[in-house]
């Protein structure tokens, strides 16, 4: 048993790098990925408590792209830890959602309202702050008749107290894990929200930027899906892999390895997964 997506304290999930590896070798997985939203700060720690475990630790970083319709994650195996462009890449959209708030407020602001920092934030406990927290705070100051007047009137797309968030294109997300050594999945491609047909051209239209892989295994996934995501991996010659997308206490339906109960990702997934990347990393040694 095999999970190539999972999170940790670095991230939104509620084990640390070392209780994932644990729980990892508890339940018998063999080999396993880190994979935090926009942060690789916690993969030295995971990789070594792997190897104490005798568990194949694997790299990873989840990277929220920037796309029209539904959410667009891409995933990166093997990435080399560290690496200058794409560190500088994650805390740039690490920051992206503090300097957003700072704007909406700033915007806010402007136009006349007297509203501060604390009064938002408060609002938000152990939270992180969002446009919901501003609406909240906007009605209880009594400048809007609701939430959902907020969002009409100043925080929706176009609206004046809206302010657009750093991310990157899906593309360039590839390119910098690319340029880090790593290769590029799209996670999960049923929050894409796109028919069969758009599916296959989305995911046609990613593979010439490079993508590497499609995660087909998925704790969300119906069979159908999981079927359909093979498929199309299989006729544009990418890779299929898989994970649970485990966040501890976060989301505790979801188990480490199995999702809600019958994930079960190949094991041979890893096999294919190092020889495209050893393939790549020859290609670039030439
Ligand atoms: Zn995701
Ligand atoms: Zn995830």
């Amino acid at each position: 048993m095999i999970d190539l997506h999972s999170h940790s304290t670095f991230s939104d999930g509620s084990l640390t790098p070392e209780a994932l590896a644990r729980k990892a070798a508890e339940i018998g997985l063999t080999a396993m990925a880190l994979t935090d939203h926009d942060c690789t700060s916690g993969v030295p720690r995971f990789m070594a408590a792997c190897a104490s475990h005798g568990i194949e630790g694997i790299p990873g970083v989840e990277i929220s792209a920037d796309v029209k319709k539904g959410t667009l994650h891409v995933l990166g195996y093997l990435i080399e830890v560290g690496h200058e462009s794409l560190e500088s890449v994650l805390v740039r959209i690490r920051q992206g959602r503090e300097i957003r708030n700072r704007e909406i407020l700033d915007k806010l602001q402007r136009l006349g309202m007297s509203l501060s920092w604390e009064d938002v934030a408060s609002l938000a406990d152990e939270e992180v702050v969002g446009r919901p927290h501003f609406a909240q705070a906007l009605k209880a100051k009594g400048y809007v008749k609701s939430k959902e007047d907020a969002f009409e009137r100043y925080l929706a797309k176009g609206k004046p107290a809206y302010a657009d968030r750093f991310r990157l294109s899906p593309q360039d997300s590839i390119a910098a894990l690319h340029a880090a050594g790593g290769l590029a999945v799209l996670a999960h491609p049923f929050t894409l929200d796109a028919d069969r047909k758009g599916l296959r051209e989305i995911v046609a239209g990613l593979k010439e930027a490079g993508l590497d892989g499609v995660e087909a295994y998925y704790s969300e996934h119906s069979p159908e899906q999981t079927q359909q995501y093979v498929a199309v991996a299989r006729d544009l010659d990418l890779v299929a892999v898989g994970g649970s997308d485990f966040h501890g206490d976060a989301n505790p339906a979801i188990r480490l390895g199995r999702g809600f109960g019958s994930l079960n990702v190949p094991d041979d997934v890893v096999t294919e997964l190092r020889r495209r990347w050893r393939r790549k990393r020859g290609e670039r040694a030439r």
